[in-house]
């Protein structure tokens, strides 16, 4: 699908965290749509996507001048209180217009001046490679959460064929771990999977969070049942992925090989 860009001057860029980011005192977008635009993303019937009347995944704005404006409203959250952000909530951060645009390094850059109290790098691009060394200024204070929602990469490329592929996302945890860069791998929402997915990622992270249309879509599954995901199952004949218990195969595998310390189920994997 080709993407369409637009330029925009935003007014604000920080949002009151809520709902089932509710943990964080903000979120932040550095872009608006997201060209990965995965069959089961919930974002796409969310007013942002509706309001624009073109498919989902089909357009990205880019938001000029943002670092200008967090920096404003950054320090001035910090001065009321501890700050808490999540990056992002609707859209993916590591846009693969970000290689040219370098809105989100732009953003992490004013954080690594003024560090809030933590942020959480929510991503599923290797890009994020690119910006290790603004991470490391970061230290303990940033978690780069990179989804990985499968091993198997015709899972991967019927559910989200714009995405990067899934062994790009490994090396990338491969990358960030070796910078020491504090990550996770988010298992979320749960695809399909094989049985080598835990050992896989065993090597990799100290830290799973493990997430599913039933818990994590906010809505109990109702947001994801009205995007049709389940004929998709259905056609692969894979039903039983995709049911409220099925997380349990993929956490006992996990179990296996994580102590469960390391593995998050849903929300509290996301939290600061
Ligand atoms: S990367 Fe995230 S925001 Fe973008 S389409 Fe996929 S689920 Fe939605």
């Amino acid at each position: 699908m080709r993407t369409e860009y637009l330029v925009k001057q935003p007014k604000t860029l920080m949002n009151k965290g809520s709902g089932f980011l509710g943990g964080y005192s903000h979120t932040l977008n550095p872009y608006t749509g997201c060209s990965f635009g995965c069959s089961y993303c919930y974002v796409r019937q969310m007013p942002v996507a509706t309001f624009r009347g073109a498919e989902w995944g089909s357009w990205v704005d880019i938001k000029k001048g943002a670092a200008a404006i967090f920096r404003k409203e950054l320090l001035r959250a910090k001065a009321k209180g501890p700050v808490t952000i999540f990056m992002s909530s609707s859209t993916d951060p590591y846009q693969p217009i970000e290689h040219r645009e370098r809105v989100t390094r732009s953003l992490l850059e004013v954080m690594a001046e003024n560090p809030p109290d933590f942020v959480l790098v929510q991503t599923r691009s290797p890009l994020v490679t690119r910006d290790i060394d603004v991470l490391q200024k970061l230290g303990d204070k940033v978690r780069v959460s990179m989804t990985v929602e499968t091993d198997l990469e015709d899972i991967r490329k019927t559910f989200s064929p714009s995405a990067p592929p899934i062994q790009a996302r490994l090396q990338a945890l491969r990358l960030l771990a070796d910078a020491g860069v504090q990550t996770q791998a988010a298992i979320a929402p749960m695809l399909p999977s094989s049985e080598a997915f835990a050992k896989l990622l065993r090597p990799l992270v100290n830290r799973v969070c493990l997430d599913d249309y039933f818990m994590g879509d906010g809505s109990g599954g109702r947001r994801t049942r009205s995007l049709g995901i389940a004929s998709l199952y259905r056609e692969l004949r894979l039903e039983d992925w995709y049911a409220p218990s099925a997380y349990r195969l993929v956490y006992e595998r996990l179990r296996q090989v994580f102590p469960e310390d390391q593995i998050y189920i849903s929300q509290p994997g996301f939290e600061p």
